[in-house]
């Protein structure tokens, strides 16, 4: 079995569509990234979708409670609120709020558009030059499922971060493409067993979603992977102390061998 060596080396907790389940909060709300922060969570994923008047908004639905969101225009989907009140956010109003704090990265999601590859390749255009406009270059990680998109962001900002979501390519084709990591369902990682420790020795970070059971954190915890993606992110800071807790036991019972 593998033991972390450090306190470095442990994964990091981020929310997936902010801190919305223990509260019951609207997913990709401002209030749901406001908890995500409050939890001290490493990142807050959120989802962006781009409207037909070129407004990046975010949701995870391709439909705003029925509105569909790339063929409405903004106004149109101030039609409809979330539960709490919220009208949709911008990605603008989203990072803005996001930014008035250091701690908790904001992991931005390029939605995929269903209007074709130019209409995503403008959201990704659009979204670099946003994150570029708001000074937010540090506190935003890029993550796509569209291999197109996240080559472009990387173009267009040599610096970003940027994590492919998709699954199907190698550690060593990401490194070439010059992305950040990997950022594939826990599955992926099942079926490919050594693309984990490829990544880490090619130098990519490696994140994991959905991950809500224990069973599948501690897997993960195990396997040093830099982050986990979660829904549940008051559990894995609750297994992470847990793990680290069991980590120094057993140091410290080697130490007395
Ligand atoms: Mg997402």
């Amino acid at each position: 079995m593998w033991h972390v060596s450090s306190a470095q080396s442990v994964s990091q907790v981020i929310a997936h569509r902010g801190a919305w389940k223990v509260d019951s909060l609207p997913q990709n709300s401002i209030a749901s990234l406001h908890r995500a922060i409050e939890l001290k969570c490493a990142g807050t994923e959120f989802d962006v979708h781009l409207t037909k008047d070129d407004i990046l908004v975010v949701n995870h639905d391709n439909d705003f409670y029925g509105i569909d969101i790339g063929t409405a225009t903004y106004d149109e989907l101030l039609a409809k609120k979330h539960p709490n009140g919220e009208a949709i956010p911008t990605a603008e109003a989203y990072l803005r709020e996001g930014m008035k704090q250091k701690k908790t990265k904001l992991i931005f999601e390029l939605k995929t558009s269903k209007l074709g590859k130019e209409r995503t390749l403008h959201s990704a255009d659009l979204s670099v030059e946003l994150v570029k406009r708001l000074g937010a270059e540090s506190m935003v990680e890029y993550i796509a499922f569209d291999y197109d998109a996240c080559k472009r962001i990387v173009e267009l900002d040599p610096d970003a971060k940027v994590y492919y979501l998709n699954g199907d390519i190698t550690p060593a084709q990401a490194k070439q493409d010059g992305f950040t990591g990997l950022d594939y369902h826990f599955n992926v990682f099942a079926k490919n067993p050594t693309w984990i420790r490829e990544s880490h020795d090619l130098g990519l970070a490696v994140n994991v979603w959905t991950v809500n059971t224990e069973e599948g954190m501690r897997t993960l915890l195990n396997q040093q992977v830099e982050f986990i993606t979660t829904d549940e992110p008051a559990l894995l800071f609750e297994v992470i102390k847990q793990f680290k807790k069991e980590n120094k036991k057993q140091k410290r019972t080697r130490n007395k061998d």
